[in-house]
């Protein structure tokens, strides 16, 4: 028994802050982990810039569902459930990926949540627990499956580390540097077939 996990930012849909403050032309919504490191910071100064720009999660899940996801995902996780269970493991919010999790078929998504006042401003987060993604890998082997885990970037290398097999799917240069061990995939057919050579390699 198997189960496929997968990264969602990078790997299914668009990186969610990126392409928000794109479409929204916020630049001050660019700043990522690398600019501030400290994410409690980071997101705290999202949610002020977010209130500033009297931008509530209405407005801010319109934008998100015209985002849209990447070209093909949904074909290859159809596909992919065709044969997998598979569970999303990601480190967005309920909130915000909701628009986009239902184009793609509302597969299951384990993420964390966003908290809003009366008047739909967001004024909180809550990470549902710390490292989860490596955690869910940890449990699921413990209910007797084994896992194959697929993502993009260092948020990721932990459950990749975990899991029964770890796929990369287009990760920046330093990440394919300081994490050799694990193989390179750039498109949806090389990561199905990385999935399916990892699954037999793997054993139920
Ligand atoms: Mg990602």
């Amino acid at each position: 028994m198997q189960i496929v996990c997968l990264d969602l930012e990078g790997v299914l849909i668009p990186e969610i802050w990126v392409e928000f403050a794109a479409r929204t032309g916020i630049d001050a919504l660019r700043r990522t982990t690398r600019d501030e490191p400290d994410y409690d910071v980071l997101m705290r100064y999202r949610l002020d810039i977010l209130r500033e720009h009297k931008l509530g999660l209405p407005d801010i899940q319109a934008v998100i569902a015209d985002m849209g996801p990447m070209p093909g995902a949904k074909d290859f996780l159809d596909a992919l459930r065709d044969t997998f269970q598979v569970v999303i493991l990601s480190d967005t919010f309920y909130d915000f990926a909701k628009p986009m999790m239902d184009q793609l078929g509302r597969p299951t998504l384990f993420c964390h949540r966003l908290e809003a006042d009366a008047n739909g401003f967001l004024v909180n987060y809550h990470l549902r627990m710390p490292n989860q993604k490596q955690e869910a890998v940890r449990r699921f082997k413990e209910l007797n499956f084994k896992t194959i885990a697929a993502g993009d970037s260092y948020n990721d290398t932990t459950m990749l580390g975990e899991a029964n097999a770890g796929i990369l799917f287009c990760p920046p240069d330093n990440v394919i540097r300081e994490f050799p061990q694990y193989p390179v995939v750039r498109d949806y057919d090389a990561l199905m077939s990385e999935i399916l050579s990892a699954s037999a390699r793997i054993g139920i």
